[in-house]
């Protein structure tokens, strides 16, 4: 894969923007989750992809500890329900093909499991 991507089985603390709603943990991993790639910019910090996120807390902010107030958005890969919402869809009103900066991948959960050494 050419991409390279955050590995994020050690999650780090999840700040705000965080998306909310629903609050129940995939009892069964889906086929594919969402993953943000290093083309994350963070839309200055006002991501257009959280609010598209139907889950409490799966995807969050993560600051950049040397370029505040810069940081990316990461996806909790235990929360995640792949359905794709947030690669989907632009800011409201604007159908994008992805985020604005094609940051989001969807990665088979076999897949995923195997990069990162975890099981969802
Ligand atoms: S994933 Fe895309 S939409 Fe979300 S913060 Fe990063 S660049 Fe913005
Ligand atoms: S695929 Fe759905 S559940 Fe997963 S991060 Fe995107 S919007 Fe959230």
């Amino acid at each position: 894969m050419a991409t390279t991507f955050v590995e994020p089985f050690v999650l780090p603390e999840k700040m705000r923007p965080k998306s909310s709603g629903r609050k129940d943990k995939p009892k069964k991993a889906p086929k594919e989750i969402a993953v943000i790639t290093d083309g994350c910019t963070g839309c200055a910090g006002s991501p257009a992809c959280v609010e598209y996120c139907p889950m409490e807390d799966c995807m969050f902010w993560v600051p950049d500890a040397d370029f505040p107030p810069f940081g990316r958005i990461l996806v909790d890969p235990w929360l995640c329900i792949g359905c794709k919402k947030c690669t989907s869809k632009g800011p409201d009103g604007a159908f994008l093909d992805g985020c604005p900066w094609d940051a989001i991948v969807m990665e088979t959960t076999v897949d995923f499991e195997a990069r990162v050494g975890v099981k969802l």
